[in-house]
């Protein structure tokens, strides 16, 4: 497994693709940095003896120890321990921990790779799993790409005015495939070693050339990352954890790009499109069920720090409110562990979360994220976009009216109450805000694609019947489906449990 300064001194050596604010920039420039020191925290926490065996698993390939981030989940203990490890690390960094976009590229690609083969006795799966222990004992970070600019919302990819609105292969070769197009909102990709590109949506027969799924370095000739960082206002002297962290979002442009053969994992199968396009999203909702809470939990912490520095902690409609974030990130988590123990086996050993759970749980978290900033402004009140800047706390005509009156509650001394509103004014009145909310409605799919992934699995007939046998409409009332359900036996939920039957 790599250090952190290891991933650092290889991010110095990729090709400089990335592009900030109308000019070419290195890795390390100042507005690409806080999203790398995310990055780097899941480097450095996994050697450390007191995280280590959250975020490290034993690779079923090799059997060598592996940063979870590169662990394919193997049992129902494993998808526990992912949604564990990114709730406590999205703690640690404020937010998105970002890396398990390629955790959950690789886990996709593992199932779709072993399904096409079955039925097509293609060869994709051995090729992926070279690359999984390329990608393991390299302990590479990988961005996703799934999202396609898209073009007209309403047409299909072959339909669309410009061919190149979705990804697609415009030439075979001996070596490999050449693609162009362009995906949207690629986050961490501008620090990451990787990128897994994955198509967005279900595919016909005429979308054939946009069933394409490969691997490629981040840095790649004729890959452009046209990239849009976010991050605070940068502090000059209450620095805090918070402040140092952000994040980056890419337009990812392959302009003819090359991809070799080992490197491809699905050229034309359109059938398995909308498999794919699934998989990615269904384990990706289970990773929210890990990281949402934690966006409950930033937020919940910082509505109590901020209702003491009101001094209205025990108001009861503040303990009302406070309730409602126990309840959003809960549910979530619950919703996460559900998925779980309700996975399944599938045919190429990966195990895969319930669909159902983890769709359920990120509609939740979609939907109440508005709802629990607003919580937080409620409880914060006006002075959170209204306050004045650092500098004004420490100019010598204004310091000391303001040290003065920053305090409210007179148990809290001014410089304690100085860094409880700017921090509440970073985390709710900033683009990092703005950011976190969008990203809460439409990361891992709208709130509308877990409707469509709900109304395409769940069984509504079935509570039909219910209303049927208790109305005295039918006379029997057949449950064998719900009984034939089964959680898996506790004896896979024990730690380092790698039962070939999950
Ligand atoms: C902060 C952030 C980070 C992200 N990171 C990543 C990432 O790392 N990797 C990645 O691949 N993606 C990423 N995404 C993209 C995310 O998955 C998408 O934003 C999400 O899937 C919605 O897609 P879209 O933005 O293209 O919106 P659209 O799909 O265009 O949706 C816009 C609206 O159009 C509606 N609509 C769409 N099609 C139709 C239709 N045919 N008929 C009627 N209505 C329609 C939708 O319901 C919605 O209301 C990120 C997004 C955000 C905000």
């Amino acid at each position: 497994m790599r250090t952190s300064a290891e991933y650092l001194a290889d991010l110095k050596r990729l090709k400089p693709n990335v592009y900030v604010g109308g000019a070419r920039v290195g890795r390390d420039d100042p507005r690409i940095v806080p999203g790398v020191r995310v990055m780097s925290t899941t480097f450095e926490l996994a050697k450390d003896p007191k995280w280590q065996s959250l975020l490290t698993a034993r690779s079923h390939l090799t059997g060598q120890a592996v940063n979870r981030f590169t662990h394919v989940p193997q049992n129902a203990y494993d998808l526990m321990q992912k949604q564990k490890m990114i709730r406590l690390l999205a703690q640690r960094v404020g937010g998105c921990i970002q890396r398990c976009m390629g955790m959950d590229g690789i886990i996709a690609l593992s199932v779709v790779t072993k399904e096409m083969d079955d039925r097509y006795g293609t060869q994709y799966n051995r090729r992926f799993l070279e690359y999984l222990r390329f990608y393991q004992e390299h302990d590479l970070a990988a961005a996703c790409a799934q999202t396609d600019m898209k073009g007209d919302r309403a047409k299909r990819p072959s339909e669309q005015a410009d061919p190149d609105a979705y990804v697609h292969i415009v030439d075979v070769g001996d070596k490999g495939i050449f693609v162009r197009g362009a995906k949207l909102s690629i986050t961490m990709v501008a620090y990451a070693d990787e990128m897994i590109v994955v198509p967005t949506r279900a595919l016909r027969e005429d979308d054939k050339d946009y069933a394409v799924a490969f691997a490629l370095p981040a840095d790649w000739d004729n890959v452009h990352l046209i990239t849009r960082p976010v991050f605070v206002r940068e502090r000059q002297m209450i620095k805090c954890p918070y402040a140092e962290l952000g994040g980056s979002d890419s337009v990812v442009v392959f302009d003819n790009a090359f991809v070799p053969w080992e490197r491809v994992f699905m050229c034309g199968e359109w059938e398995f499109g909308r498999r794919l396009a699934l998989l990615f999203a269904d384990s990706h909702r289970h990773s929210y069920s890990g990281c949402k809470p934690a966006v409950s939990d930033i937020l919940c912490g910082a509505a109590c720090l901020v209702a003491e520095a009101n001094d209205i902690e025990k108001a009861s409609h503040v303990r009302e409110k406070l309730s409602e974030f126990a309840g959003a990130a809960e549910l979530s988590y619950a919703a996460g562990i559900a998925s779980a123990i309700y996975g399944e086996k599938t045919s190429s050993g990966t195990f895969f979360p319930n669909s159902i759970y983890a769709n359920v749980g990120r509609r939740l978290t979609g939907e109440s994220i508005f709802r629990e900033y607003n919580l937080l402004v409620e409880i914060a009140g006006g002075l959170l976009v209204t306050l004045p800047y650092e500098d004004d706390f420490n100019a010598a005509e204004t310091e000391a009216y303001l040290k003065k009156y920053i305090v409210r509650n007179p148990k809290i001394p001014p410089e304690t109450a100085h860094r409880i509103w700017r921090f509440v004014e970073n985390l709710a009145a900033s683009s990092v805000s703005a950011w976190s909310q969008i990203a809460g409605v439409h990361g891992g799919g709208s709130p509308i694609m877990e409707t469509i992934a709900l109304n395409a699995q769940y069984d509504y007939e079935s509570k039909k019947n219910i209303a049927k046998y208790l109305a005295g409409i039918d006379k029997e009332l057949d449950q064998s489906r719900d009984l034939e359900r089964e959680p898996v036996p506790p004896s896979s939920l024990m730690r380092g449990t790698m039962a070939p039957d999950g």
